[in-house]
């Protein structure tokens, strides 16, 4: 691809400016790295444990020891990580379902959860599907104040007057909501108090599009069940699909129980030889996530020189791997994604086009040209039809085709002009 002389130039300045927050990214990176490569050596990882499992898969040496160094790595007691869990959304749901019983509350502390979850919770879609309402589970939630932090005092007010609360939910990420991320350390300070006042409700975070952006994860500041998926940040771009959950040995327990069976837990699960794209998955987790995370400063810095309305901006701290460009009209949003689709990997022929996708209220616009569908580590940008018509995008396996796609992208809103 040949990129104008003023995008180039441009291209050029970014990175001059900033230098500091790349070897800040990179020194985050490092100690992920040596987190992994601690645990992959305490775990006395060998090429044994790639070998291929099927049937009931009893006695998976490989999956036994990932389940383990996914605990280590969350700052758990345990975890499992399941090739077979199809997506982030079946890997809450699991959580959800594993912890809440009937006449129990589940209450989501940093605003309305992701989109997907509305119909696991009950809040949208046909009573009678087997919700968490359906099955007498009530839903509370609290918004997170003007600044994107927690309305603690009221957190804790509600916690002491509704005894039913069983779990405590927080969404790290943004997701898609025009809200701040959250931070490890604020989480850890929410936990804190909430425990003060009820140690009996289990805490639980949302935590995809988070993992290594930190060096420490939200069980490290006692979350009680940590969730996520591999084809976001813990799968390094390698993972063919799967999820994980970790947390303590109860909530895992539990959770493993809405996974296979009561009684039967986490000592089943044949691998079918996903075992090794797993361990490099999360080998490489923390340098690809560094990879995403230096792409999405770019096109900060980038689209906000062209006059665009970004956050986070270029020079603030970052918690997790998403990235917002206000592009302000139907054809910027669409000349967006157009731009990444043609500076990806794979697909980049195709023009994405807006479409009446089943759950939104508006038409939305995406651009995927990855390896694994779906997957959003990879390079990838959608956004809904309407003002100030926001592109969010993530990802970039490597910085270098990172770049090539922000700079796709500005291309294209430029000719627009
Ligand atoms: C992606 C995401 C999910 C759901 O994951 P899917 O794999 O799309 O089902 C849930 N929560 C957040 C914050 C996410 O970013």
């Amino acid at each position: 691809m040949q990129f104008s002389e003023k995008l180039t130039n441009l291209a050029a300045e970014a990175e001059a400016a900033l230098a500091v927050r790349f070897a800040e990214i990179d020194a985050v990176s490092f100690v992920n790295t040596n987190r992994v490569m601690d645990a992959f050596r305490a775990h006395r990882v060998s090429d044994s444990m790639f070998q291929s499992s099927s049937g009931y898969g009893h006695g998976d040496k490989g999956r036994e020891t990932l389940d383990s160094i996914f605990a280590e790595l969350m700052g758990t007691e345990a975890a499992f990580v399941r090739h077979g869990i199809t997506s982030g959304t079946q890997a809450l749901t699991i959580g959800l379902f594993g912890l809440l019983r009937p006449g129990d509350v589940l209450y989501s502390v940093a605003g309305k959860p992701y989109d997907t979850l509305e119909e696991v919770i009950g809040l949208s879609g046909e009573r009678g599907n087997g919700s968490l309402a359906d099955f007498g589970v009530s839903y509370r939630q609290t918004d997170l104040d003007g600044d994107g932090k927690f309305c603690t005092a009221e957190i804790l007010e509600t916690l002491k007057r509704d005894s039913a609360v069983k779990v405590v939910f927080i969404q790290r990420s943004k997701g898609y909501l025009n809200r701040k991320t959250l931070s490890v350390a604020q989480i850890g300070e929410l936990i804190e108090a909430v425990k003060r006042v009820r140690k009996d409700v289990y805490v639980v975070v949302d935590n995809c599009y988070g993992e290594f952006v930190e060096t420490r994860e939200p069980g490290h500041v006692g979350a009680d069940l940590v969730i996520g998926s591999l084809i976001k940040n813990p799968g390094g771009g390698m993972a063919e699909c799967g999820g994980y959950l970790a947390g303590s040995a109860r909530a895992v327990e539990l959770a493993s129980y809405r996974l296979t069976s009561v009684g039967i837990g986490t000592e089943q699960g044949a691998t079918m030889g996903q075992n090794k794209s797993l361990y490099k998955g999360v080998f490489y987790a923390p340098h690809t996530v560094a990879q995403a995370l230096k792409t999405s400063c770019l096109a900060a810095y980038v689209f906000e020189k062209l006059g665009y309305a970004v956050e986070p901006k270029w020079d603030e701290p970052r918690y997790d791997i998403i990235q917002m460009v206000q592009t302000g009209s139907d054809e910027g949003l669409c000349a967006f994604c157009r731009g990444i689709q043609k500076g990806s990997p794979v697909d980049a022929f195709v023009t994405p086009e807006p479409w009446e996708m089943p759950g939104y209220t508006d038409r939305v616009v995406m651009a995927a040209g990855g390896f694994t569908q779906g997957s959003s580590i990879e390079l990838s940008a959608d956004g809904p039809l309407r003002a100030p018509f926001t592109a969010y995008f993530q990802g970039g396996l490597t910085y270098e085709s990172g770049k090539i796609g922000i700079l796709s992208a500005a291309a294209e809103m430029l000719a627009l002009k």
